[in-house]
């Protein structure tokens, strides 16, 4: 199970990262969120001092736009090769997202694994469900404690620890969730069909169960 790969597909509020999470706990593999990395860098300042690419990076990022995309394929085959060396297992959560990225990272995730190592997992997830997931989503101000969007919490405004204010983040306003979407099926939907196209192991998970459900399809492949 160590030399195995395993890559997440899915819309916004389909839990990839809490799955990947647990899949990662569970069998000792490397959990690679591509912002990490990417934030990672552009926090040492020595390396801001001497690198002008991440220096460019960290430009983009303090005003709001997304690392340049070759910048971050760098950086994720870096990790790639570092982890194939000890033998260690990766799961995916946040990469492929682009055709950009998967025409960049699975010959490398090939030639280091063997593509039979390869799994990928769409959650499917409906564009309606996407956003009653995430709109009803909150958390604390202070502390920014999540508050899922169960009924048991619905009446709550104050939070239950620290007494500071419950919000919606920006990032979780339906206008904005419709739009994460929208970029989801325009950039990464295509991913997953050239995956397929090109004969890899892509296993469809109904992501409308609860996430214990969602994680029992899962292992059932593992
Ligand atoms: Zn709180």
């Amino acid at each position: 199970m160590s030399k195995q790969v395993i890559i997440f597909i899915a819309p916004p509020g389909a839990g990839k990262g809490t799955q990947a999470e647990l899949i990662a706990k569970k069998f000792g593999l490397e959990h690679i969120e591509t912002s990490n990395l990417g934030e990672v860098k552009i926090n040492d300042p020595e390396l801001v001092k001497k690198d002008p690419e991440v220096a460019e990076a960290k430009r983009r990022y303090n005003m709001g736009e997304l690392f340049p995309p070759p910048w971050i394929v760098k950086l994720i085959v870096e990790k790639i090769r570092e982890l194939a060396s000890v033998g260690r297992g990766i799961v995916f959560s946040g990469s492929p997202r682009t055709l950009y990225e998967a025409e960049n990272e699975m010959p490398e995730l090939e030639k280091l694994y063997g593509k039979e190592n390869i799994k990928i997992f769409y959650i499917k997830l409906s564009e309606n469900e996407s956003i009653r997931r995430n709109s009803s989503r909150r958390i604390c101000e202070k502390s920014r404690h999540p508050i899922p969007g169960f009924p048991q919490y619905r009446d709550l405004v104050i939070c239950p620890e620290d007494g500071s204010p419950i919000i919606t983040r920006t990032l979780d306003k339906p206008e904005i969730i419709r739009e994460r979407y929208r970029v989801f099926l325009k950039d990464t939907k295509p991913v997953l069909d050239f995956l397929k196209k090109n004969d890899y192991d892509a296993i469809t998970i109904e992501g409308e169960q609860p996430i214990g459900k969602v994680q029992e399809d899962i292992m059932k492949h593992l």
